[in-house]
């Protein structure tokens, strides 16, 4: 279930509907004031809504007083152990703090930082981390880590209500992919706080980013999750980033930068794809429009599914072809085919976006298209084509979830 509450984290609201923002952190020592800029200013320009920074001692305080004035985008201090940095962190002007109320010093101490979080009206995310539960939920971890991981998360919920303070997330952090899922189903169902969620560890790039897409992505499609990190072992958060914007993305809940789409290729293939692939999505990079643009091997499918792509091309050993919205544009050489694509999206933007379309060359485009199309071939798209057709028969198992929400 969607969270009910809402905060706001330095002007970025997060839960009761709110578009699900997008989160990193630095890898660098945050007192080194250059090094964390910069990889602010480069996660903030690959889309992060929210960045968090280390701040393990008090040169990071020190740094995190002049990051947050000069942060393109609100800060959380990330504070272990130590309750006095959590304080400072928040007279520094962090946009919002994460602590783990288990491991800062008893609710004594959770206390002091949640009145001053108060008094200065900032938000905290508390979080629970399945390395490092309270003592009493050792055992019940053993038998049953997703209700240890629950219970946990819930006692520090109540701890905080106890505390008159309710402006803050939870995330619950493990390294097991079903835990996770099965631990935020779970809590979404008992607290009507933001959820942020995020797979611990989650590994390489490769590997990582899998395990992330699964496990966020099956709670983002059940409508749980305000917030996400990708954590992966990188030291360019900005690749976590764009991982997250991905899994937004797949899933429609919010749109940024063009979407491409590839056939996987066959044996129908006649003409160096992976190359073409790489280098559109490269120069795809400038552009920051939603527009949908499609690579097909061959032919032999005619535009098939990238019939709703706004620019497309499909190429063979000499030569091959751009269309728009179905309909064929322009035959071109085969080592033309990129170049083309994005003069023809530049045109569609010079023309406010338009598509222009030369008639004569549209023919020719459609003739050479009749020519190499096999209307009879089951090819991997037509056959996809038709189990999507049979599926779309069921009732959808995301109909009526999150999927149309966009930025405001
Ligand atoms: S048949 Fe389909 S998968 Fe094979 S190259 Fe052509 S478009 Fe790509």
């Amino acid at each position: 279930m969607a969270s009910q509450r809402q905060i706001n984290v330095g002007g970025v609201p997060i839960g009761g509907g709110a578009p699900v923002a997008v989160q990193t952190m630095t890898k660098t020592e945050t007192a080194d004031l250059r090094a964390t800029m910069d990889q602010i200013k480069r996660v903030a320009e690959a889309g992060a809504d929210i960045v968090r920074v280390a701040v393990p001692r008090d040169q990071d305080v020190e740094a995190l007083k002049e990051i947050v004035q000069a942060s393109p985008i609100p800060v959380i201090a990330d504070i272990h152990f130590n309750y006095t940095l959590a304080l400072k962190a928040l007279d520094a002007g962090a946009h919002c703090v994460r602590l783990n109320p288990g491991n800062i010093g008893g609710p004594d101490k959770v206390a002091l930082v949640a009145n001053r979080a108060n008094e200065l009206g900032t938000p905290l995310r508390i979080g629970v981390n399945s390395g490092s539960l309270p003592k009493h939920l050792r055992e019940l971890e053993f038998e049953n880590p997703v209700e240890a991981l629950v219970t946990a998360a819930v006692e520090f919920v109540e701890l905080m209500e106890r505390l008159d303070f309710t402006n803050f997330k939870v995330s619950m952090k493990s390294t097991s992919v079903p835990n996770t899922i099965a631990s935020n189903r779970l809590l979404s169902e008992r607290i009507p706080y933001p959820l942020h969620l995020g797979i611990t560890e989650a590994g390489t790039k490769w590997s990582g980013s899998l395990k992330s897409a699964v496990g966020l992505g099956t709670l983002l499609a059940d409508g749980i999750g305000d917030t996400i990190r990708i954590s992966l072992s990188t030291f360019h958060a900005e690749e976590e980033v764009k991982v997250g914007w991905e899994i937004l993305k797949a899933l429609k809940l919010r749109e940024r930068g063009p979407v491409l789409i590839a056939c996987p290729t066959c044996g129908r293939l006649q003409f160096d794809m992976d190359t073409v692939v790489a280098e559109i999505e490269r120069r795809l990079e400038a552009y920051e429009d939603p527009i949908e643009v499609s690579v097909l091997g061959c032919a032999v499918n005619g535009i098939g599914e990238a019939r709703h792509a706004d620019f497309g091309i499909t190429g063979a050993k000499d030569t091959g072809m751009i269309y728009s919205r179905g309909e064929p544009l322009k035959k071109v050489p085969t080592e033309r085919l990129v170049d083309e694509l994005f003069a023809e999206i530049d045109r569609y933007y010079k023309a406010g976006k338009r598509v222009v379309r030369d008639e004569s060359r549209a023919a020719e485009a459609r003739s050479w298209l009749a020519e190499n199309e096999d209307a009879s071939a089951m090819t991997p798209e037509r056959m996809a084509a038709m189990e999507a057709a049979a599926a779309d028969k069921e009732a959808s198992p995301v109909a009526g979830r999150r999927f149309t929400r966009t930025r405001t």
